[in-house]
């Protein structure tokens, strides 16, 4: 059966915390609830799976999200049509980047944000993670593009920012020209 997360709104405070690092291995309890947070995201990205149970799309979700201040991160990644990848990261660190910017040409969402929000968010094009999976083996990923995006929005979560804070008030939008829109 499947059953919705709780996800919280952008208005809970608790999710302005900065999170504190997982322990190692994760308990089952924290296995059971990113298998939960996989099916959902997965769902969210199936046209027929997201009508049937009202889910809006959706990439990523940070722990905190689900009001559980601990650094841990889930991404299910549409590689192909109906082709998912996912990561799963504990303790994740961005240990190096690209000085190339981006933004997504559309802007971003999440699932805490239940509105519009519109506007770039600058984003380095390339970025490698370094963390744990669940069963404390040390990770490291290298992203790009929208996946790196991800990454970064995901990973803001567990310092309590949102991507809305990224949005320069005074330069909303970019042009191709000053900033590469994907
Ligand atoms: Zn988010």
């Amino acid at each position: 059966m499947f059953k919705k997360l709780n996800i919280l709104d952008e208005k809970e405070k608790t999710l302005r915390k900065k999170s504190s690092n997982a322990n190692l291995p994760l308990s089952e309890n924290y296995k059971n609830i990113i298998k939960q947070i996989i099916t959902e995201l997965t769902y969210s990205q199936i046209e027929e799976k997201a009508e049937k149970y009202d889910l809006r799309p959706g990439m990523g979700l940070a722990f905190p999200q689900l009001g559980i201040n601990e650094r841990i991160i889930v991404i299910v990644h549409e590689v192909d049509d109906g082709k998912f990848d996912e990561y799963v990261v504990v303790n994740p660190k961005i240990v190096s980047y690209s000085n190339e910017m981006i933004a997504a040409e559309v802007g971003e969402g999440c699932l805490s944000v239940n509105r519009e929000v519109e506007g770039h968010v600058k984003r380095h094009a390339r970025v490698t993670i370094e963390g744990y999976d669940i069963d404390g083996n040390k990770i490291r990923i290298r992203a790009r593009e929208e996946l790196s995006i991800a990454f970064q929005h995901e990973i803001d979560h567990l310092d309590g920012i949102l991507f809305y804070d990224r949005i320069d008030p005074n330069h909303r939008f970019y042009t191709e020209y000053e900033l590469r829109l994907i």
